[in-house]
C-alpha cells in the first residue's frame, strides 16, 4: 500500500501517519523531518534546503525527489509506506509515480478550515530532541514547556512563526491544492475532515483503509 496524506500544513496529517503507521506497521515517510534532519545535521543537501524552509518556501525538486526515492526502495518500504508531505506539486507527483509505479496510491487528503489551521500551527510546539509535537491549546505536556516523552525543552519551529504560517499557506494554495483534482480523478482520494478530536478522525481513516485493503485482497485472490 502506497498511501499519500495530502492536506494543508498544520491539518494533522503527521499525526495520523504516525497513528497509522504503528497499527499497520508501514514506516512514515515525511519529508518535512527528514529536511529538518538534514538541516540539525549540517549536512550539504541540509545547507541548500534551510533558507527556502526557514522562509515557508519549497526546497527544489531535485533535492527532495533524490531523498524520497532513496527511501522508499528500502526494504522496510517494500510492504508498503506513508508519505506525509510528499508530493507537493504535479512535478513529484508525476516524478513519484516513476519511481514506484507498481503500487496503487490511496490518496487521504486531512482538511480544515483556515482560521483553525493557524491557531493549531500558532500554537504548536516541539520536542527540540526527539521531535515529538504537542500544542499549547489542544496537546499540551504534563509539565509547562517540557517534552512528556524524553524531558528536554519544547521550542517552535522557525516557520511556524506568523508571517512564515501566512506564506506556507500561500505556498499550499499555489502548487499542493492542484493535486487533490490530480489524484482524484487518477487515484482512490478520501477527503478526511481533520476538525473532530485526533481519535475520531483516525477512526474515520482506519474504517476506510480497511475498505481499501478488503478490495485489494478480492483483487489478489480473483488474479
Ligand atoms: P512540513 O514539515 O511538511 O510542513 O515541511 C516543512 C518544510 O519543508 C516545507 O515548508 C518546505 O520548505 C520543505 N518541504 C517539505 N516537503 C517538501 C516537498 N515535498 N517539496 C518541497 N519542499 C518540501
Amino acid at each position: 500500500m502506497k498511501i499519500i496524506l495530502l492536506g494543508p500544513p498544520g491539518s494533522g496529517k503527521g499525526t495520523q501517519g504516525d497513528l497509522v503507521g504503528k497499527k499497520y506497521g508501514f514506516p512514515k515517510i515525511s519529508t518535512g523531518d527528514l529536511l529538518r534532519q538534514a538541516v540539525k545535521e549540517g549536512t550539504p543537501l541540509g545547507k541548500k534546503a534551510e533558507v527556502s524552509m526557514s522562509q515557508g518556501g519549497l526546497v527544489s525538486d531535485d533535492i527532495v525527489i533524490e531523498m524520497v526515492r532513496d527511501r522508499v526502495l528500502s526494504s522496510d518500504c517494500q510492504k508498503g509506506y506513508i508519505l506525509d508531505g510528499f508530493p507537493r506539486n504535479i512535478p513529484q507527483a508525476h516524478r513519484l509515480e516513476e519511481i514506484d509505479p507498481e503500487r496503487q496510491e490511496i490518496v487521504l487528503d486531512v482538511c480544515l478550515s483556515e482560521p483553525t489551521l493557524i491557531d493549531r500551527l500558532s500554537s504548536r510546539r516541539i520536542c527540540s530532541r526527539c521531535g515529538a509535537v504537542f500544542n499549547l491549546v489542544i496537546h499540551n505536556t504534563k509539565k509547562r514547556g517540557i517534552c512528556d516523552e524524553c524531558g528536554a525543552e519544547l521550542i517552535q519551529r522557525q516557520d511556524d512563526r506568523p508571517e512564515v504560517i501566512k506564506e506556507r499557506l500561500r505556498v499550499y494554495h499555489e502548487n499542493t491544492e492542484a493535486l487533490v483534482e490530480y489524484y482524484k480523478k487518477k487515484y482512490v482520494y478520501h477527503c478526511i475532515n481533520s476538525e473532530a478530536k485526533i481519535e475520531d478522525v483516525f477512526k474515520s481513516i482506519c474504517t476506510i483503509l480497511e475498505k481499501e485493503i478488503a478490495k485489494s485482497r478480492e483483487i489478489e485472490t480473483s488474479q
